[in-house]
């Protein structure tokens, strides 16, 4: 039984590239169900697509044919005839098409940004004191409204953020992506469509990796569609950080975070920014009683608040309280903050 993960079938691929001017190549690959137009849509000057690339965009053309219901492990397994599914031919063939291993860079797909750990686990953040110490982590964006003034806050106070944006918004606006990039912020991973956690809860790990990889593609996409991007992030920019819509937590999101070398982020302090009547900002300098008695708050962490409600001002305000010598709180950018820490349970 073939038994193979998006992760091993990347790996596998990752330094060998596939030349698309050769007619012989293109026509096995038609053949086997290889969506050819999409693979030369990844093609560099010279037609060759990198293994790595196509790989990726294989694995996405796999999720495709893969019914819910079934997990990898079945669709590239061998019947008891021999015969294989469609996917598992394609991966053969593939597999037999790819010329001898190259040297690429395309290991490093993370660009000026410096590799985490793929252990880099924050579940908890809450019950961790982090010392004064914050970063903001922005959700559910962008958002064409509210995101541009949100950037200018930051950018006026030479603040790096972390946006864990849905897919389906990156796809929506790509110059505020574009814009969010060459600021120097961080793009992360909070699903392609935002399921909510009740149904969340009930997704597979295939499931949510199909979430993963549409938000890296739309992310792709973004990138390859503008030049100066292309410039700053020759090698892509591959997604490391994942934050699960209302924090939620399964087996199956772990494991999809795993098999997708994502780390699991949650928060330390959340603004409540979307309930009425909450002073958010207040919020991330008093402690704040949980139903356990912990109190959270000062304690710092990675700031939770979005970019879908009107926080540009809310945000201006935590930057400078925070650097108000009385409270001395510092604001790092997320990987500053989680140095040291890669595993908080
Ligand atoms: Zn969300």
């Amino acid at each position: 039984m073939a038994s193979i993960t998006r992760s091993a079938f990347v790996a596998d691929f990752s330094k060998r590239s596939l030349d698309l001017n050769n007619p012989a190549v293109v026509s096995k690959l038609a053949a086997a169900g290889a969506d050819v137009g999409k693979l030369k849509a990844l093609a560099d000057g010279s037609g060759k697509v990198t293994g790595q690339k196509a790989a990726e965009r294989v694995f996405l053309d796999v999720l495709d044919v893969l019914d819910n219901d079934h997990s990898l492990d079945t669709i590239l397994s061998v019947a008891a005839d021999g015969t294989k599914t469609p996917a598992g031919r394609l991966y053969d063939v593939l597999d037999g098409l790819f010329a001898k291993p190259v040297q690429t860079q395309i290991d490093n797909m993370i660009g000026e940004r410096p590799v985490l750990p793929t252990s880099y686990f924050a579940k908890d953040c809450r019950n961790h004191a982090f010392q004064g110490k914050c970063a903001f982590t922005i959700d559910d964006g962008p958002n064409a409204k509210y995101t541009p003034s949100i950037l200018d806050t930051l950018k006026e106070r030479g603040v790096k953020a972390t946006f864990f944006w849905t897919g389906q918004n990156i796809q929506a606006n790509p110059k505020i992506v574009k814009r969010a990039l060459l600021d120097g912020h961080e793009v992360a991973c909070h699903t392609y469509k935002h399921p909510m956690p009740p149904e969340l809860k009930t997704y597979t790990a295939s499931q949510v990796k199909r979430e993963m990889m549409l938000t890296q593609e739309a992310l792709n996409a973004v990138i390859a569609g503008d030049p100066e991007l292309q410039a700053k992030f020759p090698q892509g920019y591959k997604l490391t950080k994942f934050r699960a819509p209302g924090g939620t937590d399964t087996p199956a999101i772990q494991q999809a975070c795993a098999e997708m070398n994502l780390g699991y982020f949650y928060w330390g302090v959340d603004t409540n920014d979307w309930r009425k009547g909450v002073d958010k900002v207040q919020q991330v300098f008093e402690p704040t009683e949980l139903n356990g008695g912990a109190t959270i708050g000062s304690r710092g962490g990675p700031l939770l608040i979005h970019d879908i409600h009107d926080n540009a001002a809310a945000i201006g305000q935590i930057i400078d309280r925070a650097r108000d010598p009385a409270n001395n709180f510092q604001v790092l950018s997320l990987d500053r903050l989680m140095e040291g820490k890669t595993h908080i349970a």
